[in-house]
């Protein structure tokens, strides 16, 4: 029998839209090529929009099996751990106000416990093409697995295959995909104590950003040039290793856990990706397929679940699935996200541009702003409303003249919209155990 709708990527994308396109009544079939859940460092910071999406799902009594670390702030210090730039999350409207601080494959996993029985995850499936009817619409996917191709037909197709999409290309959609002149570097320290944020250490050399993770561990962040880390060049590990503690000394503390941690480095190219159009007749992109952001905004997970959210409303606002219905569908899931995905988009690499830019004029406008916002109490709370997701309110103009310092903002102290606070927050309450 045929599946309703075929999902390419089991990441979180895929993941995401299998749970919430089951639940408005679709039969779905997952494939993914790699057999196993990658144990990659990617997608460890979960804002509270996500979790808002995660609890909806009741996906996160699996991450609180795993000790994830709420946290309720990004502070922005000097690399003596001078606080700079505090964006607290306390003051958010709604109940959700902490990020979650977890491990990738726990977020994988918690996704996948969460699919109704009736989702089935295909693994070691390569989806090789599209397949089309007689009208051209997109009816399918052409598979191998264990070396014997078949073709797969279905109403839907989800390209959930992240930023290289094969099906994005088979599609005919394009994406801009532009690469930011810095590497990072990554490794998970053990056995150390650090405090309950996410803090950005700001250095002539760039970012360097460290979070908790369960379990007395900790990510270390640390922004490279593209070469430092290739070829003979590279300086060994020690030498290294002391030289950023020289240049960080908040960052002592975690000298020895680095130097044992070390060779067990990722490296990663960072870039952003953005879409003009998600959908076509029969098919739809979610996830990285569709947008990318500098992951130090950590916004990608939350793009991710909004996506599959937002197409299952349509889908069921639609109140049809015949294939008619689901491409009007696909259009209204267009419209819906691709505003709020470039409003993500550039609040993500505003923020990547004040952390990684390295000495010259970008970096001195960057830390002005950065001055002025944390002066400003109306700023800061609508960063952070932007950042987690809760709260997404635009910049005006005048604003960012405010954060250059050339005009001074009388309501700055001012609340802004939305409700306050109230409630206690889930995440923390279910968390801090
Ligand atoms: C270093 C780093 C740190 C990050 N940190 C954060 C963070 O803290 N918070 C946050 O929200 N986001 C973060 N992100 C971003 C986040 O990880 C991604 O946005 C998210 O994981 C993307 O999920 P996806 O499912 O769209 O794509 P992917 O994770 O790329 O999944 C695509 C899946 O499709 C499969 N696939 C691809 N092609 C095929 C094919 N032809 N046939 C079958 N299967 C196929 C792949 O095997 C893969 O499993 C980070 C990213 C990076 C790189």
């Amino acid at each position: 029998v045929s599946p309703d709708v075929v999902i390419c990527g089991a990441g979180v994308g895929g993941l995401a839209a299998a749970r919430a396109l089951r639940e408005v009544g679709l039969d779905v079939l997952v494939l993914d090529r790699q057999r196993d859940t990658p144990q990659v460092a990617k997608g460890e910071l979960l804002q509270p929009e996500s979790v808002r999406i995660l609890d909806a799902w009741a996906a996160t009594p699996a991450l609180r099996e795993t000790d994830a670390v709420p946290v309720d702030r990004l502070a922005i210090r000097d690399p003596h751990g001078i606080l700079k730039l505090n964006l607290g999350y306390r003051d958010l409207p709604g109940p959700y106000r902490s990020i979650l601080c977890t491990r990738y494959p726990d977020v994988l996993d918690a996704l996948t416990r969460c699919l109704d029985p009736a989702v089935e995850v295909r693994r070691g499936v390569l989806v090789e093409d599209l397949i089309r009817d007689h009208t051209g619409r997109i009816s399918g996917v052409r598979v191998t697995q264990d070396g014997n191709r078949s073709e797969i037909p279905a109403r839907l197709v989800i390209a959930a295959d992240g930023p290289s999409s094969r099906l994005r290309q088979a599609a005919g959609l394009t994406a801009t995909r532009k690469t930011y002149p810095h590497r990072l570097l990554a490794v998970e320290l053990s056995d150390v104590d650090v405090a309950a944020e996410v803090c950005a250490y700001l250095t002539d050399r760039g970012l360097r950003l460290v979070y908790p993770l369960p379990h007395g561990r900790c990510r270390l962040y640390v922004q490279v040039h593209p070469d430092e880390f290739r070829g003979p060049s590279t300086a060994p590990p020690d030498a290294w290793c002391n030289q950023l503690v020289a240049e960080v000394p908040a960052l002592a503390p975690l000298g020895d856990a680095l130097r044992t941690a070390l060779p067990r480095r990722q490296v990663l190219a960072v870039y952003r990706l953005s879409a003009p159009r998600l959908s076509t007749p029969g098919l739809v992109l979610a996830g990285e397929a569709a947008h990318a952001v500098h992951p130090m905004a950590a916004q990608g997970m939350n793009s991710c679940l909004a996506d599959a959210e937002a197409l299952a409303d349509q889908i069921h606002a639609t109140g049809d699935t015949d294939t008619a219905a689901l491409d009007r569908a696909l259009l209204g899931y267009q419209s819906a996200r691709l505003a709020r995905l470039n409003h993500t988009a550039t609040i993500s690499h505003n923020a990547a541009r004040m952390l990684t830019l390295t000495p010259g004029p970008g970096q001195r406008l960057g830390r002005r702003m950065m001055r002025h916002t944390a002066a400003n109490p109306r700023l800061v709370r609508l960063t952070a409303g932007n950042l987690s997701g809760v709260a997404i309110q635009s910049l005006r103009p005048m604003d960012r003249l405010y954060q250059l310092g050339l005009l001074s903002d009388r309501r700055a102290n001012a609340p802004i919209g939305g409700a306050p606070a109230g409630g206690a927050d889930p995440t923390h309450g279910g968390m801090n155990r």
